[in-house]
């Protein structure tokens, strides 16, 4: 019943907001404005509630078809449902999810820092908002950098505080309320600054840092894309 209610309740919302100002490019529809979020006006898409890094994540794929078109496997870490739809959708690639709350519908519960994966399993991996709440950040991007195969990528993205110069951390900061004022959410054991990139490098990945509001220019707005949503697209260079 609940279930009923709540579907019936986005699709009223979608047709009320159908509009021509911003598109939702996982849905490929047209909205006056997106749905506001708590922290942030113009946020999330009224039908699939994608957010602007899923969006982002999504415009990547599309313009870098090769991406996926070259993976043959997947692994995604805490899976949106957005985007997970769209890529259980596609069926030439062996799609796997993974997340450690045993609330969320995954085929895997796995820990970052210890993976019961073999070396090299996945072509792609997706590890987004993941990693800030992760104490040993290093020990879980050894690991990405295990799983990922030779010549496929891990995609990183994690709350960014733009302004900062370097990662935030604090491992004596553990009550949750202080970890929110610090660390934006009490289950966050850090603050990100893009200075990510070099922990990515120092795990053994190539790292290309994407900002793709910028790569998308004028268009971006259409989107609802944020310069704070970069993307880290890490290839192992190892091995
Ligand atoms: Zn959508």
């Amino acid at each position: 019943m609940g279930r009923i209610s709540n579907a019936l309740r986005v699709r009223a919302a979608t047709a009320r907001h159908r509009g021509g100002s911003v598109r939702c490019p996982l849905c490929e529809l047209d909205f006056n404005t997106f749905k506001d979020d708590w922290n942030r006006p113009n946020a999330l898409c009224w039908r699939c509630g994608s957010h602007e890094r899923h969006r982002a994540q999504w415009l990547l794929f599309q313009r870098r078809p090769e991406l996926l078109d070259d993976a043959g496997s997947l692994l995604h870490f805490s899976p949106e449902w957005c985007l997970r739809r769209k890529l259980e959708a596609r069926g030439d690639l062996r799609y796997v999810t993974t997340d450690l709350d045993t609330t969320q519908d995954a085929d895997l519960r796995l820990d970052i820092t210890a993976l019961d994966i073999a070396d090299d399993a996945f072509d792609a991996v997706l590890c987004s908002h993941v990693l800030e709440h992760v104490p040993d950040d290093a020990q879980g991007m050894s690991e990405l950098h295990r799983i990922t195969a030779p010549g496929g990528f891990t995609l990183v993205m994690v709350p960014l505080a733009m302004e900062r110069e370097h990662t935030y951390e604090d491992p004596s900061i553990t009550d949750p309320a202080d970890r929110e004022r610090e660390f934006l959410q009490s289950d966050h054991v850090r603050l990100y600054a893009p200075d990510i990139a070099a922990r990515l490098r120092a795990a053994g990945f190539d790292v290309e840092t994407v900002d793709m509001a910028a790569e998308l220019g004028d268009q971006s707005t259409r989107y609802g894309l944020l310069h704070s949503d970069l993307i880290f697209l890490c290839r192992p260079r190892w091995r």
